[in-house]
């Protein structure tokens, strides 16, 4: 039973000498903590992963290209034992016995010295489970610990209590698992939360009951009173010592007004952070297959709001300008105006056969893609009786994911880059 039982410690590694024996892929998974601890690794494999290789060049550890003598743990405060040869961990293992070096074993942890928790930091607080010999069992209670920690149902005794203030929040584009951990952390934690008709409803529901929750479709009409009164809302509470949430769908600062709400916020001497969110003209598109770079295509892509249309006496974008561009244009606010749009694009140049994708409602259960080119777009998405919320993807991108629906342009379209070498990871 004893020999099940173990002392943990939290070895403070920085500027010490740990020697890890082996260049596979367990040592790999090793190195990076060891690295961020600080520790001075030098790594001994005759051959190495890709990984290890690209870390030695950028010199975190230290390769020595060769087998293991055991003089290479002489100077080492801990040793990793991680060939996949049991004859050389035991050579170590032993090397590491005569220098009273602990030492982990990869193949038999019962020859071993120490034994390596599952290890996850979060709030602050690092948790190391040793699950008696268990690696599968102690990775689940570790992650369970973390995820406790970090949607705030597992308050760290000694954590400091969140601050009153304000936090801007990104929901992402609608389903509750797009939203950060940090977003989340702070939702759960919130006293107060202020949200958009396009925040993450679902989330809305994990809430604590005594969480007052202010739905922004509620507020008075007009852009600029529900704005001013959104303002007023959030500071007034945060004065008040509540910690308030300001979620909205994907990122605050995208077409958002989140700038607007940080200004309030300083002018009244509140506290605000910010928590950034997966934005829609990026993740809508992606979730419906749509890439918005692709390699040879498209070397830029530019998201520009359809609110006004072109030639608006208050319209701030350049259509003749954004025609001008070769690369993906991602459209939001735009299903009024898209007819609009797709004229001035082709007015000024752009070629009316370009590829066009509306996704509608971004991994909702209704979400649905209808494909158009810029000269069929109007009637298209008339016929189809496209609603808001929907994302306009307009590029050769579209031809990317949908060949089959744009032959002639897929058909020039660059082929798979042939005998490429694989990105070094
Ligand atoms: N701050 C948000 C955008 C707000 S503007 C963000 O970063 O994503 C509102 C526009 O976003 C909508 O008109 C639509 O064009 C787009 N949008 C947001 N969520 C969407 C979704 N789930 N599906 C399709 N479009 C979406």
């Amino acid at each position: 039973m004893a020999e099940h039982l173990t002392y943990p410690v939290g070895l403070r590694l920085g500027g010490r000498r740990v020697v890890v024996v082996g260049g596979g892929h367990v040592a790999q998974r090793r190195v990076p903590q060891l690295i961020a601890a600080g520790a001075l690794v030098h790594v001994i494999a005759p051959e190495v992963t890709p990984a290890i290789d690209g870390l030695a060049a950028a010199r975190e550890v230290t390769w020595h290209p060769r087998p293991f003598v055991p003089e290479d743990l002489d100077e080492a405060w801990y040793a990793v034992a991680a060939t996949d040869d049991a004859a050389v961990n035991e050579q170590v293992s032993t090397a590491a016995e005569e220098r009273r070096v602990f030492c982990v074993r990869a193949d038999d942890a019962a020859r071993a010295s120490a034994w390596t928790p599952a290890v996850g930091r979060a709030a602050g607080v690092t948790v190391a489970v040793l699950g008696e010999r268990d690696p599968r069992r102690s990775a689940q209670v570790r992650d369970d610990v973390l995820t406790g920690l970090r949607d705030g149902t597992l308050n760290p005794p000694s954590g400091r209590p969140p601050t009153p203030g304000v936090v801007l929040v990104g929901g992402g584009p609608g389903d509750p698992d797009l939203i950060s951990l940090a977003g989340r952390k702070a939702l759960m934690e919130a006293d107060v939360v202020v949200a958009d008709r396009l925040a993450p409803r679902e989330l809305l529901g994990d809430l604590r009951p005594e969480v007052e929750l202010v739905d922004v479709a509620k507020l008075p009409r007009g852009r600029s009173a529900q704005q001013a009164e959104i303002n007023r809302v959030i500071v007034e509470h945060a004065l008040a010592g509540k910690r308030v949430v300001r979620f909205k769908g994907g990122d605050n600062f995208v077409f958002g007004r989140g700038y607007e709400e940080v200004i309030a916020c300083r002018a009244a001497g509140v506290p605000v952070t910010v928590v950034p969110g997966l934005t829609s003209p990026v993740a809508v598109p992606a979730i419906a297959g749509i890439p918005v770079t692709h390699r040879g295509v498209t070397h830029e892509f530019t998201v520009v709001s359809g609110h006004l249309p072109p030639g608006h006496p208050e319209s701030l974008t350049d259509w003749p300008s954004l025609a001008g561009l070769q690369g993906t244009v991602v459209v939001m606010m735009g299903v009024e105006n898209a007819p609009h749009i797709a004229t001035a694009l082709t007015e000024h140049g752009r070629d009316p056969g370009t590829p066009v994708a509306v996704v509608c409602d971004g991994t909702m259960p209704t979400q649905r893609t209808v494909l158009a080119t810029l000269g069929t777009l109007a009637e298209v998405m008339s016929a189809e009786g496209v609603r808001p919320p929907a994302i306009v993807v307009i590029g050769d991108v579209v031809a990317v994911a949908h060949p089959e629906h744009f032959p002639e342009v897929a058909a020039r379209l660059p082929g798979e880059p042939v005998g490429e070498p694989a990105p070094r990871g």
